[in-house]
């Protein structure tokens, strides 16, 4: 296992980044990658696995201060506060100063769904992190790592620090086959019936190792309830090990 990254996360700092964007490149039908650069990002304290940013939306006609710090946007709250929303940080590359950020353009139009359609290079993106990181169990005899596309990016960090010694299995919900993407390692994708248990019922239905697990889930919130559920009940796992993160609500705007 890769431990390298993780141990950056213990010096991370919170702070807010205003970059450029600099490329756009539409990775499927459903999901677009914005990376974003400049020098400053050099400090940027990566840590890898499933580490976010929250993104700051303002209205367009809002005058924001030079520069632009935590502190000063914090400031301004009493007058405008931006509309935030939870990414996590793709890919970061120390030498280009770079962030890829991969967005999923649901149909049900959200600021960052909707702003991350509209993107090119030269806009600007405002964020506030790095959030802590993930540390994968260096002790557990096996990992699963399940959700849907919003977790895609943190489950390729994960599987490139797990690295390909260690026994894994990936669980993946997307809308249809043009949704999937090249993962390192063999991958169950399920298509998306409408059901919100289609995950638990592909990883009951699986044989799966035995012994402890180290389980990281990420997707919409029923779907990580049944989830849960089923490896708690059905499958005598210790609460301990299982590790659900609601990454959005259906129905419900906002993280
Ligand atoms: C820690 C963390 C990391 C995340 N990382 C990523 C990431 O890397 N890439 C990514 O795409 N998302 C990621 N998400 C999920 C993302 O923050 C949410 O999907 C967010 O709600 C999208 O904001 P929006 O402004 O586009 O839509 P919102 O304004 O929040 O919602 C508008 C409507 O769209 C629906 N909706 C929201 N998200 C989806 C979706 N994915 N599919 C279908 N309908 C949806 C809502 O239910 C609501 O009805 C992450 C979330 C968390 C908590």
């Amino acid at each position: 296992m890769n431990t390298t990254v993780s141990r950056r996360s213990r010096r991370q700092q919170t702070k807010l980044w205003r970059a450029p964007v600099v490329r756009v490149a539409r990775l499927t039908p459903r999901m677009t990658r914005v990376t974003v650069g400049g020098p400053d990002l050099a400090d940027f304290a990566y840590a890898g696995t499933d580490q976010n940013v929250m993104l700051y939306f303002y209205p367009d006609d809002v005058e924001l201060p030079e520069p632009l710090t935590l502190a000063a946007a914090r400031g301004m709250w009493s007058q405008v506060r931006p509309l935030t929303r939870t990414y996590t940080v793709r890919r970061y590359d120390r030498d280009a100063c770079e962030i890829d950020f991969d967005f999923v353009l649901h149909s049900d139009a959200g600021p960052a769904s909707d702003w991350a359609k509209r993107a090119e290079p030269g806009d600007r993106l405002i964020f506030v992190g790095p959030s802590p990181a993930y540390q994968p169990d260096p002790t557990a005899d096996w990992h699963l790592l399940a959700g849907d596309e919003t977790a895609l990016p943190a489950i390729t960090a994960i599987l490139r620090e797990l690295g390909p010694d260690v026994p894994v299995r990936v669980f993946v919900e997307v809308e249809d086959a043009s949704e999937e993407q090249p993962l390192a390692g063999p991958v169950t994708w399920l298509h998306r019936d409408g059901t919100d248990d289609l995950l638990a019922r592909a990883v009951a239905a699986a044989d799966l190792p035995t012994g402890r697990v180290d389980a990281w889930l990420a997707g919409e919130r029923a779907s990580m309830v049944a989830l849960r559920r089923h490896l708690l009940a059905d499958r005598g796992h210790d609460r301990s090990r299982v590790r659900p993160t609601t990454y959005w609500r259906r129905g419900e705007t906002g993280n």
